[in-house]
């Protein structure tokens, strides 16, 4: 082999030499680490306490003392609990020049003044410290991320060692978002310890809309005809009740999700701007639209499936049954009553129709879906045909209670039938749209939020002119 080729094996060699990470400890963490990583073409060394005795390892690493782990790469993991960070302070030397990523979390917030990543980096002071991959636990590392934690979130001050890391994390498969300096590290230790921020008030919503509503039903149901005619029928609340509180709410929670939307709309017309900040609450109840509007569905389909199995309740069967003697009893027929069938007709079309769109919407709030949806149509889906839901499941109820609202023995102690409490806020959302669709209000506010802003509340040191507030763009 002449010299020129043994250059060029060299060079191929180099070329194609799998890149070395190091990972500091040898438990869950790391080892899912290592395996993601040696089966994405890298090469691993685990520095340990006790090389002899780790056990478990990934096939195709390696493991040696932290010291000799650290001088085989340039990139160094470190998968141990921050209590443990003490041995790092014996290994600045051999770390010094090499990217430390820091992958801990924290038992709870607000446990140290600085963020572990901080910690870290004050003392290892030679390295560059990156955060990164603490918000992906070890079974996603492990399942090869079919599930759907597939963002790698990092933060650091040397941009150089970030794109390394997210160099890695792309070759692991995940999509790696940079969220800046090194102080926001303590805002990403944060955010696997929260508990479906989200969801809180939707579900806070529903607990109490569902307990409202039952108390309610029950009161002017079975208390009320145990008070007045001595009947017990109390057996009405496993279905009846049940089935009277789930389309409530979930025709209430649904039109919670496009409250905020009108209001916010009367807002900007009131302010003549879209740079006024709108309410703290406002923002809040915005932000949770779609929980409330799942926890919506899910309450819908609790509703049609109560009302798939009144045909074969004992109480309807023995009703009809009673019914049906008593005609033939007393020589008559059941006259067919063309303005019944009309009206039964309708409610079930409505509510059909209803429900159907109300599907669509859940499955288009699905990440895989909408994100195959560009800006128009997901507002189209979620904006117009939203409201034609609404509007539909409205008009479900209204057919429900026919002319009931006109028949005095409906108001049971004086309080009116709870479906009529449900029309309440459908129909100030629906009412609400419709003015602002008027070709006259929609003009304004489609102009608003293009920019435009009335006379009068255009910028004065970034101050509203007439409040003195400070505007937000
Ligand atoms: P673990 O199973 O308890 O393993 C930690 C490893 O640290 C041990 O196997 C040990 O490795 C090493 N270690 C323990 N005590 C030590 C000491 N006094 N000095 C030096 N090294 C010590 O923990 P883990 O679940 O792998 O978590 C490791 C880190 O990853 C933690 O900071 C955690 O917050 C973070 N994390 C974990 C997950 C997860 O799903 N598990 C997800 C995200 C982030 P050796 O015996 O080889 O030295």
């Amino acid at each position: 082999m002449n010299s020129d080729s043994v250059a060029m094996t060299d060079l191929f060699e180099k070329m194609h030499k799998p890149e070395t990470v190091c990972i500091f400890g040898t438990g869950d963490f790391g080892r899912s680490l290592g395996l993601r990583l040696l089966q994405s073409g890298y090469s691993v060394v685990y520095g340990s306490r006790d090389p002899k005795n780790s056990l478990l390892l990934p096939k195709g690493s390696k493991v040696m003392t932290h010291a000799a782990a650290a001088c085989e790469a340039h990139v160094v993991f470190v998968a141990v609990q921050r209590e443990h960070y003490g041995f790092l302070s014996s290994l600045v030397s051999d770390l010094e020049g090499k990217v430390l990523v820091d992958v801990s979390n924290n038992l709870k917030r607000g446990l140290y003044p600085e963020s572990n990543a901080e910690y870290l980096s004050r003392l290892v002071p030679g390295a560059t410290v990156v955060k990164a991959f603490n918000t992906i636990s070890a079974w996603a590392l492990q399942s090869g991320g079919l599930d759907a934690n597939r963002q790698v979130l990092l933060c650091g001050d040397r941009s150089d060692a970030k794109q390394q890391l997210m160099d890695i994390a792309q070759s692991l498969g995940f999509t790696a978002v940079d969220r800046g300096s090194l102080r926001v590290a303590a805002d990403l230790e944060d955010l696997p310890l929260q508990l479906f921020p989200l969801w809180r008030l939707p579900l806070n919503i529903a607990i109490c809309l569902t307990a409202f509503i039952f108390f309610y039903a029950l009161t002017r149901d079975v208390i009320y005809e145990r008070v007045t005619n001595g009947k017990d029928i109390a057996f009405r609340i496993m279905i009846s009740l049940a089935n009277k509180a789930f389309p409530i709410v979930s025709l209430v929670m649904l039109s919670l999700c496009y409250l905020p939307g009108a209001m916010a709309g009367f807002l900007q017309l009131y302010n003549g701007t879209k740079y006024r900040r709108f309410p703290d609450w406002l923002d809040r109840w915005m932000l949770c639209r779609k929980q409330l509007g799942l926890l919506a569905l899910a309450f819908g389909f609790l509703h049609v499936l109560y009302t798939l199995v009144i045909p074969i309740r004992y109480y309807v069967r023995y009703r009809i049954n009673v019914y049906t003697i008593s005609l033939v009893k007393d020589n008559t027929t059941y006259e067919f009553d063309n303005t019944a069938a009309w009206r039964y007709d309708s409610y079930y079309s409505m509510g059909i129709l209803g429900f159907g769109l109300f599907v669509l919407l859940g499955i288009t709030s699905l990440p895989s879906v909408s994100n195959s949806l560009n800006w128009r149509e997901f507002s189209f889906v979620q904006s117009k045909l939203g409201y034609i839901t609404l509007l539909l499941c409205t008009a479900h109820t209204f057919l429900y209670g026919w002319d009931r609202f006109l028949k005095p023995s409906s108001y049971r102690w004086w309080t009116p039938p709870a479906y009529m409490l449900s029309l309440v806020v459908p129909c100030v959302v629906l009412i609400l749209k419709l003015i602002l669709i008027t070709p006259c209000v929609d003009s304004k506010v489609t102009r608003i939020r293009q920019g435009w802003e009335r006379q009068g509340k255009t910028l004065a040191n970034g101050r509203d002119t007439k409040t003195n507030q400070p505007l937000m763009a």
